[in-house]
């Protein structure tokens, strides 16, 4: 295929840990609820709470408390959202995300203030069904059970580099350690 003729695809992008640093603000608002300190080298865990050993209801407590700031304090890694935008002009793009409907107000503003271009904003935790329903064809994600889901049925994920999913590891996973390598494999994907 002539690169002129470049394929349109639907990728489905995930925010917390893919397109944004979501563990600092965590780390941060989370130190500051339990007294704690710990660092971005203590994360092994794709579940930031059980570090601080706080059962399902604690750590609804806490989110339900700093969730709003966590969120809109996130930083965008590095050429994230340039990337995205320049992938909005050749593809179709769905942000999709397992936060809360709670914090959706927020996470429109932040993208809005980062000037983040997408088609469609959605929110679920079934984020196979999802993608199913769209119809699209790759995901890009940090999260190991996602991760794991999506290729064990032969959907390619773009699986973005973190300490807790390093063990992760089959042939639909094409791994990246910066947005550069995410922009490659996606034009990898697409010519295939
Ligand atoms: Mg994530």
């Amino acid at each position: 295929m002539h690169r002129w003729e470049m394929k349109n695809i639907k990728l489905v992008i995930d925010l917390d840990n893919t397109l944004l640093d979501a563990t600092t603000p965590h780390l941060k608002y989370y130190n500051q609820a339990s007294g704690l300190n710990y660092t971005e080298e203590d994360v092994n865990d794709f579940y930031i709470y059980r570090l601080y050993n706080w059962n399902q209801e604690e750590r609804d407590k806490v989110y339900n408390q700093y969730g709003y700031t966590i969120h809109g304090e996130s930083i965008p890694y590095f050429q994230s959202i340039e990337t995205l935008n320049q992938l909005f002009n050749q593809h179709h793009i769905t942000i999709m995300t397992a936060r809360p409907t709670q914090f959706q107000q927020v996470t429109i503003k932040w993208l809005e203030n980062y000037g983040a271009k997408y088609h469609n904003l959605v929110f679920t935790e079934s984020k196979y069904n999802e993608f199913r329903n769209i119809g699209a064809d790759v995901l890009v994600d940090d999260a190991p059970h996602y991760a794991m889901e999506f290729s064990q049925k032969g959907t390619p994920v773009i699986l973005f580099n973190q300490p807790y999913n390093n063990q992760i590891n089959n042939s639909y996973i094409y791994r990246a350690t910066n947005w550069k390598a995410v922009e490659e494999h996606i034009n990898y994907l697409v010519d295939k």
